[in-house]
């Protein structure tokens, strides 16, 4: 079955649209605890004229879409980049912009430079909220400081971050942040395909007593209708009902809709893609093979990545490049660590740091590590047993130090590890044809004595004449009177077939070799 191959060229394959219009623009609001994340969310859902209308009733659907001056909004309703990054750990990248909440009299603090990591590696842009402006003892100056420093710049340095003073107590600069994004969302022409098979993604998803499987679903393509046949990660089922945050209920759904729909026959996860299918055959089909998949990689079959296969992944452009967290144990370690790792130049091949924090291993950088391809690098910190867990079951590589020197080498090592391995030819003997016997079917066995060396079954082969080497290839069949054999020793007589080719002659010298495989070793020149 074709299916096999990957069930998500299956579901794209002839899905290609012609005709595109502009959407609304999906936003994530992000940043430390208490900074005021659901304080904005809340000022902003309310400031929607519908919301207005419908009398407060506004129902938790894990989105919501607001209206301002004809300009649509669509916000994600959990806030903080676990729920982000766990997304995209799914495979579902649905943010275009992110909102960075930074509270005034509080600072840059940890979780903001987890935010800021996340939305520079998913390569979303950032717009900061500079919120809690009403407060007395603030000091902006070093807030504008303390944000340059982790790479977010306001405009008014003359950087490309756009900042908005809100206060979500007073509700101001509500108006501003939103003209920002509006902004923002102009710059990247955000435009989504109509004439297709609707896709999308959950939002969130959980089991109503009466309704049975109820899941948010964003629409990213096409255009999402009652009584589509869908296919959500491992679950399929049938659009039944569609509603909105309002609870208005809807025939179908656009691009960056959010929409609450009914039908799926099981609860669906956050963050699987959804796609519709003519039928409910494919839906299923696909379905099942994700749940095999799913079933080896959890028996260890076919783990996520070995750390080979994690270094092979990222190489996409000429100098390879391996990605790195750290997490270290004073701010004074995670320094003394990245100007370590700056200096480990090489022209082939790049570490770059993803994410650096002071703290012990958390979810959020299980989460970050899996998107970015990325090994962590903990220094004099550890994780709890949960996240070990979780590591181990996405296949993440966790490297444990309290020498910064180890450090070092380690990281020398995995740089160098993301080279192919160098292949060098190794001849392992000759033997020479002493008769040729064509036998039918097999083709022509070559009754030859090994003058030097040995040849084994898995020898390569090239048949020289004359000084010419007029075909290379494979063993087909060594053997010793009657008896296949692994090797044949110098001295010894033996039959030997090529595999695929016939035209052997008496006098024709057998060379057999072996590609050996050895680590590339990397140069590295001080800075
Ligand atoms: P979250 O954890 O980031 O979602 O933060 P919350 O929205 O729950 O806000 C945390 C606290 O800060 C609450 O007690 C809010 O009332 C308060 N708060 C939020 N925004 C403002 C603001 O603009 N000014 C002041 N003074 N307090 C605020």
């Amino acid at each position: 079955k074709n299916i096999e191959k990957t069930a998500d060229d299956v579901l794209s394959s002839g899905n290609d649209a012609k005709e595109f219009k502009t959407r609304a623009p999906i936003i994530t609001v992000m940043g430390h605890v208490d900074h005021g994340k659901t304080s904005i969310l809340d000022v902003i859902r309310k400031s929607d004229v519908a919301d207005g209308e419908s009398g407060g009733i506004t129902q938790h659907i894990g989105a919501y879409t607001v209206e301002k001056e004809g300009f649509k909004f669509t916000f994600l309703d959990t806030p903080g980049h676990a729920a982000f990054s766990a997304m995209r750990a799914r495979g579902a990248q649905i943010t275009d912009i992110v909102v960075l909440v930074v509270a005034a009299d509080d600072g840059v603090m940890p979780q903001t430079i987890e935010a800021i990591s996340h939305a520079k590696n998913a390569n979303v842009p950032i717009i900061v909220a500079v919120n809690k402006i009403d407060k007395h003892n603030i000091n902006l100056e070093r807030l504008y400081n303390e944000l340059s420093e982790h790479g977010v710049q306001t405009e008014e340095w003359g950087g490309d971050t756009q900042f908005v003073k809100v206060s979500a107590l007073k509700g101001e600069g509500i108006d501003e942040l939103l003209e920002a994004i509006q902004i923002q969302s102009e710059i990247l022409e955000l435009k989504a395909p109509i004439d297709c098979r609707a896709e999308g993604a959950i939002v969130e998803a959980h089991l109503d007593k009466g309704r049975g499987p109820v899941a948010t679903i964003m629409v990213t393509k096409g255009i999402l209708k009652i009584g589509d046949y869908i296919v959500a990660g491992k679950v399929t089922g049938r659009v039944r009902g569609m509603s909105d945050h309002l609870g208005t209920q809807l025939k179908e759904a656009c691009p960056s809709v959010p929409v609450e729909v009914t039908g799926l026959t099981e609860v669906p996860m956050s963050g699987d893609p959804v796609n519709v299918t003519l039928d409910d055959k494919l839906g299923r089909e696909v379905a099942d093979l994700r749940r095999s998949q799913e079933e080896k990689e959890r028996g260890g079959l076919s783990a996520a990545s070995t750390l080979e296969e994690l270094l092979g992944k990222v190489s996409s452009s000429e100098i390879l490049q391996v990605n790195f967290i750290i997490k270290a144990d004073t701010q004074g370690s995670v320094e003394a660590i990245e100007s370590a790792m700056n200096k480990l130049n090489s022209d082939r091949v790049k570490n770059t740091i993803v994410h650096r924090a002071v703290g012990g291993i958390n979810e959020s950088d299980i989460n970050l590590a899996e998107t970015s391809k990325t090994v962590i690098l903990a220094f004099n910190v550890r994780s709890s047993n949960a996240c070990s867990e979780l590591a181990e079951r996405r296949g993440i590589v966790i490297k444990y130090f309290s020498v910064i020197y180890d450090l070092v080498d380690t990281v020398k090592s995995l740089m160098a590890g993301a080279l192919p391995p160098v292949e060098t030819e190794v001849i392992q003997g000759h033997a020479e044809v002493r008769n040729a016997i064509s036998v039918p079917k097999i083709g022509t066995i070559a009754g030859s004595s090994v003058i030097d060396g040995k040849i084994t079954r898995a020898s390569k082969l090239r048949l020289i004449r004359d000084e010419i080497v007029i075909y290379s290839g494979k063993i087909g069949s060594l053997r010793r009177f009657k008896d296949d054999v692994k090797e044949v020793q110098n001295g010894y007589e033996c039959g030997i077939s090529i595999d695929g080719y016939t035209d052997i002659k008496v006098g024709d010298i057998i060379e057999a070799y072996m590609i050996e495989e050895s680590a590339a070793t990397l140069e590295f020149s001080e800075v």
